[in-house]
C-alpha cells in the first residue's frame, strides 16, 4: 500500500519546501478527533473544508484584542481594524490576480455573490426574452437566482449539455451562444463530478459574440490556480468556507467597467456617498455593493486562509490532490461494484459514486460508522442527478490534508457495506 504519509516523508523530509501532508494535518485541530471511536476521515471538504489553526487563531485574536466596527470610528481600534479588513481585499485581489482591490466585493458566500449579479447586472441589463446560459452541472446557487429573474422579467434559462463522462459539450455550448444569449453563468468546477470546464475556451467563444461570462469558482478556487486576468472572465465568485476559511464570507470579482455601471444591491449604511430624504447618492464599487456592517472577523479569517494556502503553494496542493484522486479512482475501480460519476480527463479530487444495488444512504451510514465523513444525496444539484439518472450519490471530496491511508479506510468500509447490504 503506497501510504501518502510515507511517500510524503520519503519525498519530502529532506527536500526543502516539499509537500508534507503529516505536517499539514497537524495544522488542523479537528483532524485529531475520533468519531464512533475511529479517527475522523474527513472526505466532505466539498461541502465545507476544515480550518487550519492559522485561521482559528487569526479570528480569535481579533475578537480578543482588536475588535470593533470598521469604516466608522476615528478611534485607534477602528482605524487599525479597518486597515486590516481592507488589507484582506488586497490579499484576495492578489490571490485571484485581479487588477485592483476595488474589483473585490465582499459577500456572504457564493450564493449571495450570484444573487448580487442577477439582481443588479441582470435587472439592469437583461430584458425579456434574453437568454442566460448555464450548464447541466450547476449547483442550485447558479440555477435558482436566474429562475427568479426569469419569473420577474422573463429571461430564458438555457442549458449547455454534458456528455456521460461529465464533460461539457463545447460544440453544443457554442451553438447555444447564438440567438438571444446575453450572459453565460457557469460552474468552473463541478461540485458533484469534479469536472474542470475549459474556462478560457468558454470565455473566448462567448466574448467573440460580445457575451460576458460569470464563473462559479466555489470549487475551482480550492483545486486550481485562478488568474482572472488570464481567464479574461467578467465575473468570478467563490465562497470562503470551502477554501479553509470561515463561513459567512464570499467574494465577487467583477471587471471594473461592468461594476461601474451596476446599480446597488442592498441599501443601507456603508454603501452611500450622501443621504437626504429627497436624494441619496451611492459609493463607488466595491462599497456600493456592501451595505451594512461587513463580516469583519470572517474577512480576517479568509485572509489568513489565503495566506495559508499561498504559503503552502497551490501547485503543491494540486499535485497532492491529483495523486489522491488517481489512487482513489484506482481503488474504487478495483472493488468492482462501484459506479463512478464524473470521469472527465480534467477533474478535481471529487468522487461521486454508488455501490451497485446498495442505497447511497446505506453506503454513507457504513462509512460513518468507520469514521469516514462523506456527503450523500443530491449535492444541491437536483437537475444534474436527473441527467445522471440517479436519486443521489455518495460523494467523497478530498482536500490537501487527506492521505492514501484514509482512502484505504474508506475502501475497507465499502467492502463491509457490500457484506452488510449486498
Ligand atoms: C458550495 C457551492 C456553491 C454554494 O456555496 P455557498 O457557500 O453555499 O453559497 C455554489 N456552487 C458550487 C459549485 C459549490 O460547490
Amino acid at each position: 500500500m503506497n501510504d501518502m504519509n510515507q511517500s510524503a516523508n520519503l519525498a519530502g523530509h529532506n527536500v526543502e519546501g516539499a509537500f508534507d501532508v503529516a505536517r499539514i494535518r497537524q495544522d488542523f485541530p479537528i483532524l485529531g478527533r475520533q468519531i464512533h471511536g475511529k479517527p475522523l476521515v474527513y472526505f466532505d471538504s466539498g461541502a465545507s473544508a476544515q480550518k487550519p489553526r492559522a485561521v482559528i487563531d487569526a479570528m480569535t485574536a481579533v475578537l480578543e484584542n482588536e475588535y470593533t466596527n470598521v469604516h466608522r470610528g476615528a478611534h485607534y481600534l477602528s482605524q487599525t481594524l479597518t486597515d486590516r479588513y481592507e488589507g484582506v481585499r488586497g490579499t484576495i485581489a492578489r490571490f485571484l490576480n485581479a487588477p485592483s482591490e476595488e474589483q473585490i466585493i465582499i459577500t456572504r458566500n457564493t450564493t449571495e455573490a450570484i444573487n448580487l449579479v442577477a439582481a443588479t447586472y441582470g435587472r439592469r441589463f437583461l430584458n425579456k426574452g434574453d437568454g442566460v446560459l448555464i450548464s447541466d452541472m450547476e449547483h442550485h446557487a447558479n440555477i435558482v437566482p436566474w429562475q427568479l429573474l426569469r419569473d420577474e422579467i422573463g429571461i430564458e434559462l438555457k442549458i449547455a449539455p454534458i456528455d456521460d463522462r461529465g464533460v461539457l459539450d463545447l460544440d453544443a455550448y457554442a451553438a447555444l451562444l447564438d440567438g438571444n444569449t446575453k450572459l453565460v453563468a457557469m460552474t468552473h468546477c463541478s461540485n458533484v463530478l469534479g469536472t474542470h470546464v475549459p474556462a478560457k475556451e468558454i470565455i473566448g467563444l462567448a466574448h467573440e459574440r460580445g457575451i460576458p461570462v460569470l464563473l462559479d469558482g466555489s470549487q475551482s478556487v480550492v483545486h486550481s490556480r485562478i488568474d482572472v486576468q488570464d481567464l479574461d472572465v467578467d465575473f468570478f465568485v467563490f465562497t470562503g468556507h470551502k477554501l479553509y476559511g470561515p463561513t459567512a464570507i464570499g467574494v465577487l470579482y467583477g471587471k471594473a467597467e461592468l461594476l461601474a455601471k451596476m446599480p446597488p444591491y442592498q441599501g443601507g449604511g456603508d454603501m452611500i456617498a450622501s443621504v437626504t430624504y429627497e436624494k441619496t447618492t451611492y459609493e463607488e464599487p466595491p462599497y456600493r455593493f456592501e451595505a451594512g456592517t461587513p463580516p469583519i472577523v470572517e474577512a480576517i479569517g479568509l485572509g489568513a486562509a489565503i495566506d495559508y494556502v499561498t504559503a503552502i503553494g497551490m501547485d503543491k496542493i494540486m499535485a497532492h490532490e491529483k495523486a489522491l484522486l488517481a489512487y482513489a479512482t484506482e481503488q474504487l475501480a478495483a472493488l468492482g461494484d462501484i459506479r463512478l460519476f464524473g470521469t472527465a480527463p480534467e477533474k478535481a479530487a471529487i468522487l461521486s459514486f454508488v455501490q451497485e444495488g446498495i442505497h447511497p444512504f446505506d453506503t454513507a451510514a457504513t462509512l460513518d460508522r468507520a469514521g469516514v465523513a462523506v456527503r450523500v444525496g443530491q449535492h444541491c444539484a437536483e437537475p444534474l442527478m436527473a441527467r445522471l439518472g440517479v436519486d443521489g450519490t455518495v460523494r467523497a471530496s478530498l482536500a490537501m490534508y487527506n492521505t492514501t491511508a484514509e482512502i484505504d479506510v474508506m475502501i475497507e468500509a465499502l467492502e463491509r457495506a457490500r457484506t452488510l447490504f449486498g
